[in-house]
């Protein structure tokens, strides 16, 4: 019997809110001073839920810009994606397939949905995910990482519960996304409905985003969009599921140092946020 960690609060979905003409999202969190030790090594989460897109010829989604002192991490959960970015790393996701991006040190980039999904539209899901660095990791070089659907292991939980292991471990399976602190990432589904248990470290977050069905706490339902935010105390979270749920599961041990941030930079000091749109506004982030 592991010590289970208890769920600290529950965050609704707030306004929705576009980036760029591409993503209509909900932005679950954010780096406020307040919730970061709440949420660390995690930043920000924006939620694009399921929406149609028509046909058409436009490229959507967001233009140039830059990025210092994280990660983004993209999950395609459902169209595709497509990336370009100053270091050299690029790609298209789509459906299943994640893309984890290192800005480190700084990159501008550009992120679209992909000219073929553009042109025959349907359904777009897609989930972003920013990832603190610590302080001796934030000018780091850039890094790419595309990992398709079919290369994440899967572990089976439960009656008919799938973890698909996209960082971190689960019962032995290693997810393929190389991560610079211990943080695990998977994306959970059932038919049926089940009770499973995730085993964490001690003293680290964790996050459970609904994205499909519901999680029961305490006989209460939490539906779809809501995100859940535990403490950091315990080592495992027991999770009641409906059937034909679908949740993003997120742990990490707490980088505990201070944030600054400034729009597309998230540094330690307001000096580096400085010198962050510096580099940027001199080209040292490079160009497309
Ligand atoms: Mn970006």
């Amino acid at each position: 019997m592991t010590n289970e960690k208890k769920l600290k609060m529950v965050l609704g979905p707030k306004e929705q809110h576009w980036v760029g003409d591409g993503f209509h999202v909900h932005t679950l969190v954010s780096p406020s001073p307040e919730l970061y030790p709440s949420i660390t090594p995690f930043l920000l989460m924006d939620y694009a839920p399921p929406s149609e897109f028509k046909p058409t010829s436009k490229k959507l989604g967001v233009g140039e810009h830059p990025h210092r002192g994280f990660e983004t991490v993209t999950f395609a959960i459902n169209g595709e994606v497509e990336h370009r970015d100053s270091a050299g790393g690029g790609g298209i996701i789509g459906t299943g397939d994640v893309q984890w991006m290192t800005a480190a040190s700084g990159l501008v980039h550009e992120e679209f949905h992909s000219k073929e999904f553009a042109k025959t539209g349907g359904t777009f899901e897609m989930v972003q995910l920013w990832v603190n660095l610590p302080a001796n990791k934030k000018m780091t070089p850039p890094r790419y990482q595309g990992v398709k659907n079919e290369q994440f292991p899967r572990v089976q939980l439960g009656e008919q519960t799938t973890v698909q292991v996209v960082a971190g471990k689960c019962l032995e399976k290693v997810g393929p996304c190389n991560t610079y602190t211990d943080i695990n990432v998977f994306l959970v589904d059932n038919k049926l409905k089940d009770s499973i248990v995730l085993n964490f470290k001690e003293g680290t977050n964790s996050l459970v985003l609904v994205l499909r069905g519901k999680v029961f706490n305490e006989q209460k339902p939490l539906t779809e969009k809501s995100l859940l935010i535990y403490e950091r105390e315990g080592e495992s979270i027991k999770l009641d599921l409906e059937e034909n749920t679908k949740l993003l599961v997120l742990n990490g041990d707490p980088i505990d140092e201070p944030i600054a941030t400034y729009g597309p930079f998230v540094m330690n000091t307001r000096e580096e946020l400085m010198q962050a749109v510096e580099d940027y506004q001199s080209g040292k982030m490079g160009y497309l």
